[in-house]
């Protein structure tokens, strides 16, 4: 049974985005009001729900307390997320908040949730920065457990899987939350369903991200939900599509490396590459440029700045 669904919203947003620049030409049709947020329980006692544009968060009634995944963009989103967790589980206690990365349109909502009694997931990389945050702040600092490779997290009456890459993904401080009983996967941006991948994050990582997704797929995920885009109810092929994107990108850049090519050339050869096909121009083009300026000849690529200013998700 296939219990996920597509927000009505989204392919909406979709349709029009797809809409060529001369088609939305006077008279424009008005855009319908998109609601604040909208949420889906595909299990029982499990929920996600996109709030503000297109962030989705997830929760888990776990019996005596509820595990959140992602806080939302904005204080907005956060409030709305906080008020129908507490609609949906009838004001059972927030006890754990996990954070798939920490871009601003997924978790900038987090200071809402403070200050709490939960204890926070983060990667463990991630935690430097989380303590420099909360000694500025004015609340008092939650309990936060920095995940390295996986942990078992025996929450209530559920079992979980939280586990990180080896290194840089699509950020510096990805992480995923599997919830066995229900086979769902909560993958932050590791996978966007239907869409292009981000890539253009300073501390962006190809092979580190291929790396995470041959990890995801051990799981044997049944559902995913990522934070951007449709939640899907195939895990597999979802994964593989993004795969085949990151591993015919990073193949492609180790050519143009080894061939020294202009920046120019790589984003003009890159249009004639079957791959383009998955990304609008512009943003395969940002992808492959913001990698290929960090890319060494093995592969890998030299950080950005992991403390440096969010980048674009
Ligand atoms: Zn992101």
């Amino acid at each position: 049974m296939n219990r996920f669904f597509s927000f009505p919203f989204a392919a909406l947003t979709l349709a029009l985005a797809a809409m060529p620049a001369h088609a939305v030409e006077a008279p424009k049709p008005k855009a319908p009001e998109m609601p604040p947020f909208e949420v889906a329980q595909p299990y029982p006692n499990l929920w996600y729900g996109r709030f503000g544009s297109a962030t989705n968060c997830s929760w888990i009634d776990t019996g005596d307390g509820v595990l959140v995944i992602d806080t939302g963009a904005t204080a907005t989103d956060a409030k709305n997320l906080k008020a129908e967790i507490a609609r949906t589980t009838k004001d059972k206690p927030i006890k754990w908040i996990a954070m798939t990365h920490l871009h601003g349109d997924s978790n900038n909502g987090f200071s809402t949730f403070l200050p709490t009694d939960a204890t926070i997931f983060v990667n463990a990389r991630a935690t430097g920065a989380l303590a420099t945050s909360f000694a500025q702040g004015k609340t008092k600092a939650p309990t936060v457990i920095g995940v390295s490779d996986r942990i078992a997290l025996v929450a209530g009456n559920r079992i979980l899987e939280i586990g990180v890459p080896a290194g840089n993904a699509h950020t510096a401080f990805d992480l995923y939350v599997f919830d066995v009983s229900t086979r769902t996967v909560f993958v932050g941006d590791l996978v966007t369903p239907d869409r292009c991948p981000m890539l253009s994050d300073p501390d962006c990582d190809l092979k580190g991200w291929i790396a995470i997704l041959d990890r995801l797929d051990t799981l044997g995920a049944q559902g995913l939900v990522p934070t951007r885009w449709n939640p899907a109810p195939a895990a597999a092929p979802e994964i593989e599509k993004t795969r085949r994107y990151l591993t015919s990108m990073l193949a492609f850049l180790i050519e143009k490396k080894k061939q020294n090519a202009p920046e120019a050339r790589v984003s003009g050869e890159l249009a004639a590459e079957k791959l383009a096909d998955y990304c609008p121009r512009e943003l395969g083009a940002l992808n492959a440029l913001s990698v290929y300026r960090r890319l060494m000849s093995d592969g890998t690529t030299r950080p950005g700045s992991a403390a440096a200013k969010p980048a674009p998700k």
